[in-house]
């Protein structure tokens, strides 16, 4: 059973401990509408974030440069069956003055996000990623691009970007497979983290909450299967059901649950870079001011041009899709002021890679049996 006073002890243990058994995640989670038990977890986990970041929130331009996919996940709105999508392509220049409007601006981290698009060859992305690179030395260059091979991420991480988001979507193997079409791999996905890291990029994964089928159980799963990989970032946000998917007819996840685990993965892991996501902040008008409240603390407005902006609909009624960038960057200074943190001008690099990992001792490698999920192996150590 769990009551207030367990929950308390639960969210104290996670602190000290920086995880839980799977049982005590469990009574965590179960024990999320107590009352007190929240305000506990949040108070903890803005500790732990202000013990390593102060009061620093960082921003990443966010530049969706293409949403053609040869993919066909089933929660995507640019998924290839999706006819109704209109495709596009940003051109390298178009992408460049993007990046000199974000510098402008004050970005120093600009993510270049997109379909799987087979247009985008390891050359043409390579040229980019250089030319991005010499334009703005003093910026970080992040890509999402999918799964790709070890090769193509050796290509761009020696062409100059030097970090990779991939959400590995859900660490529970039958939960992957009901997201995805037949012949999708939790394996190659698993890969492509292991792949990333190894070849030292900063490395981001995470998951969406409250998509179909998802359970208590499959959210252990994810923490654990965090636990395991140390990512630098993990961006989650609430599933956001498309009126073109196999999922349109789908309930949307909870803004509650994700702004909960938000501060769970806060005490797991005091160092990790947390978006308060674009999603959190469509399922509620006040989402990201509430996840920077559980221990966010970053921030990533578009900065595509606005023409493109409804063009890349992962999900119904996305926010942010028609405020010119320097709007998107005052309105989201005002929110971020208003929870008593500050925008900062930075890269804000994980604490964890310019340090010795916080970690080591933490997640000995015995723990590690408690990932349920088939996995090749992924390696420890920041
Ligand atoms: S989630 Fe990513 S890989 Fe899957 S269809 Fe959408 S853009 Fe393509």
């Amino acid at each position: 059973m769990t009551d207030d006073t367990h929950t308390a002890s639960l969210v104290d243990k996670l602190e000290r401990e920086r995880t839980l058994s799977r049982g005590e995640f469990k009574a965590l989670l179960a024990g999320r509408t107590l009352p007190g038990s929240a305000a506990r977890l949040f108070e903890r986990a803005r500790a732990a974030r202000r013990a390593v970041y102060g009061n620093a929130v960082y921003l990443r331009g966010l530049i969706e440069f293409t949403n053609y996919c040869r993919k066909d996940c089933l929660y995507c709105g640019i998924r290839k069956s999706n006819a109704r999508a209109e495709r596009y392509r940003l051109t390298r220049k178009q992408i460049l003055e993007c990046c000199t409007q974000g510098h402008e601006l004050g970005f120093r981290t600009f993510v270049l996000q997109g379909g799987e698009d087979p247009y985008f060859n390891d050359r043409r992305l390579a040229d980019i990623v250089g030319a991005v690179r010499a334009a703005h030395p003093d910026c970080a260059l992040t890509l999402s691009l999918g799964e790709r091979s070890r090769a193509s991420y050796k290509t761009l991480f020696d062409a100059g970007a030097e970090r990779y988001l991939l959400r590995h979507e859900s660490a529970a193997p039958g939960h992957y497979r009901s997201l995805h079409p037949p012949g999708y791999s939790l394996r190659n996905r698993m890969r492509c983290l292991s792949d990333l890291r190894d070849i030292g990029y900063q490395v981001g994964c995470g998951f969406m909450v409250g998509s179909p089928g998802q359970t208590d159980d499959c959210l252990i799963d994810d923490l654990f299967f965090i636990r395991e990989l140390r990512p630098q970032m993990v961006g989650i946000g609430p599933f956001i059901p498309h009126k073109d998917t196999p999922f349109a007819g789908e309930q949307p996840g909870g803004a509650s649950l994700t702004v909960f685990l938000l501060g769970i993965l806060r005490l797991m892991d005091p160092a990790l870079l947390l978006p308060a996501t674009t999603a959190l902040g469509t399922i509620h008008p006040q989402g990201r001011e509430a996840g920077l409240r559980a221990g966010a603390n970053v921030l990533m407005p578009n900065l595509s041009p606005v023409a493109v902006r409804k063009k890349y609909m992962l999900y119904d009624d996305k926010i942010c899709t028609g405020d010119e960038a320097a709007e998107c960057r005052a309105c989201l200074e005002r929110r971020v002021n208003g929870v008593g943190l500050d925008v900062v001008v930075s890269r804000g690099d994980c604490a964890c890679f310019t340090r010795a990992s916080p970690m080591s001792e933490a997640f000995p490698a015995a723990k590690l049996t408690e990932v349920r999920s088939v996995r090749p192996q992924i390696h420890a150590g920041r």
